[in-house]
């Protein structure tokens, strides 16, 4: 070590015997040859060593760790990459059916949607996200948590995405929600291990010989029906207060005050499991669908959702009204809104 600190003119030897080449060093070189060993563990080649020895400042340790925070940064960044390619890469689960072989197949239902995302007047980043992939029939928001909440709703609804094929069965909507979950926990695990995300999901699903809808939830993200003018609730959220509101314990209307109403009980990437909650939905040609989180039914009415989804045809201009009505009243949640009409079906 010492010899290569010498050879780089770091470190001059006291004495040299000249017939054995022997090195000698003076105890007085001991701080010396401790600093430049420092510096080579902190990583800093031989040369930069000799710059800062030759003026020694703390402003050469500022940019050298900054230099380090860059190429972690761009560590990470490879790491990432690598692993939403292997998340891309999980093999499909097989379709179990032939409605989607072609698009808008036989009995497939012809589904249009529009969405937004908003961060709120309060927060001050955006977890939610959605994702509508027609071509699929899959519509799906998610409302991360934790301090990688933005990534956990990221990566769940990209893996959710990857993995189902266009109208998969029941058990493979259910699956790739599994899948989803399993995604999450590896991503966000290792840095926290509260950071999960809700999800919320529609999505056309093969049935012996037919196309339907079904709905898949995690957490407190919600999904309802509009038919005949009225809203009906597709999902009960796996929350405190929905637990109490399904065993009769607590009225809708008590728990949309409760304080315990944003402690989940389920949610996607806080263990290696998940339990997903799948439910057939009717469908009716001039039915419409939202799918939304928490930052919307917090802020309104069922009522007032109810009125802008039958007042708004277009579903991207819906999704944009509901999203600032949200806002108007507050704001306090980010917010991600889907509205899917079924406008007809194809035979
Ligand atoms: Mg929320």
């Amino acid at each position: 070590m010492l010899r290569s600190y010498a050879a780089a003119g770091l470190l001059t030897p006291a004495a040299v015997d000249h017939d054995s080449g022997y090195r000698y060093y003076a105890p007085g070189q001991v701080p010396h040859a401790t600093l430049i060993g420092h510096l080579r563990r902190a990583g800093v080649p031989l040369t930069r060593i000799a710059s800062f020895l030759d003026a020694p400042a703390t402003a050469f340790l500022d940019q050298l760790e900054r230099d380090l925070d860059r190429e972690v940064q761009l560590r990470r960044k490879g790491l990432d990459a690598v692993r939403q390619q292997l998340a891309s890469a999980t093999p499909k689960l097989p379709s179990s059916t032939d409605c989607s072989a072609t698009p808008g197949g036989r009995d497939m239902p012809k589904l249009t949607a529009g969405g937004m995302r908003d961060i709120g007047s309060v927060r001050a980043s955006n977890q939610d996200t959605f994702l509508i992939d027609e071509k699929k029939g899959l519509f799906v928001v998610a409302d991360g948590m934790g301090s990688d909440g933005e990534l956990a709703s990221g990566v769940a609804v990209e893996a959710l995405r990857a993995t189902i094929t266009a109208a998969p069965t029941v058990e493979g909507l259910v699956e790739a929600c599994r899948a989803a979950n399993l995604a999450v926990w590896r991503r966000t695990s290792r840095k926290d291990k509260t950071s999960g995300t809700t999800l919320a999901a529609i999505g056309v699903v093969a049935a012996d010989d037919d196309c339907r809808l079904a709905v898949v939830h995690v957490g407190d993200s919600r999904a309802y029906r509009l038919h005949g003018g009225e809203l009906h609730p597709l999902t009960q959220d796996h929350s405190v207060t929905g637990d109490l509101v399904r065993a009769g314990a607590l009225t809708e209307q008590a728990a949309r005050s409760h304080p315990q109403r944003s402690m989940l009980t389920r949610a996607l990437g806080i263990g290696p499991d998940a339990d997903p909650e799948v439910a057939d939905v009717s469908h009716e040609h001039g039915d419409r669908y939202l799918l939304c989180t928490d930052g919307l039914f917090n802020e309104l009415e069922d009522r007032q959702i109810r009125d802008v989804l039958l007042a708004e045809l277009d579903p991207a201009a819906a999704a944009e009204k509901l999203t600032r009505l949200a806002n108007a009243h507050g704001g306090h949640d980010n917010t991600a809104v889907i509205v899917i009409d079924q406008s007809e079906r194809v035979s």
